[in-house]
């Protein structure tokens, strides 16, 4: 993690963001990688300055576009829940306020990931390049097509919720791969599709709650 940089861009303090692991820690999140790579990121520049002095409380808050950052949480269990199966590539769909793409990108080795708002990903660029990642790829895109060019994928990871799963990802998907994904439309259910041949596995984790994944673009 480029340190240097983040102390550059106004980087609080480590200790706020050490108080929020230790919130996920008391709420059963182990994965120490996750947790490094949460100690590691300046939430803060994920969200608009009115709402920046909030960053570390474990809460999603609106970034605009009717869209919200995730809970803390949520992103660290989505995310243990994905590294324990050592993915290398992976595809997130629905990238908002790029965080959960930052934190996915310093446990895997490749992360690409699709917004359909194209204001939001272009603002989730410009943190990436400010806090200097080097390994995630970005696409404005309908995420229900997924990313064929990039296909097949060792896990993907949708943080938007739909209320069926797009074929078109599961096609995307390694064999033996892993999805996670919070399907549903009111009630919703944080599940993870794991692939064997041409079969489909569904495991649900918990209940949760995410803005619907939508069809088409915005610019
Ligand atoms: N991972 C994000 C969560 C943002 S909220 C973060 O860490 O901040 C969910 C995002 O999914 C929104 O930005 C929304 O525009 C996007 N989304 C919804 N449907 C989508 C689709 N079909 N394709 C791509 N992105 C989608």
């Amino acid at each position: 993690m480029p340190e240097q940089s983040i102390e550059g861009i106004g980087m609080t303090s480590r200790r706020t963001r050490l108080r929020l692991v230790q919130r996920l820690r008391d709420k059963d999140i182990a994965d120490e990688r996750v947790l490094d790579a949460i100690a590691d990121t300046p939430r803060h520049i994920f969200l608009d300055e009115a709402l920046s002095h909030r960053a570390y409380e474990d809460t999603a808050l609106p970034i605009g576009h009717n869209q919200t950052i995730s809970q803390p949480y949520i992103v660290a269990r989505m995310t243990e829940l994905l590294v324990q199966h050592q993915p290398r590539r992976v595809l997130e769909l629905g990238t908002g306020s790029g965080y959960q793409a930052a934190i996915l990108s310093q446990v895997v080795d490749e992360l690409y990931t699709v917004e359909r708002i194209s204001p939001l990903l272009n603002k989730a660029r410009q943190r990436f390049e400010r806090i200097g990642y080097r390994n995630i790829y970005s696409r404005h895109a309908d995420g229900g097509i997924g990313w064929p060019e990039q296909a097949p994928f060792d896990a993907i990871m949708v943080t938007a919720a739909p209320k069926e799963i797009p074929l078109e990802l599961l096609r995307q998907l390694k064999d033996g791969g892993k999805m996670i994904v919070p399907l549903g439309d009111v009630q919703q259910n944080l599940t993870i599709v794991t692939r064997r041949g041409e079969q489909f596995l569904k495991d649900v984790i918990e209940p949760v709650m995410f803005v619907p994944f939508l069809p088409g673009v915005v610019r």
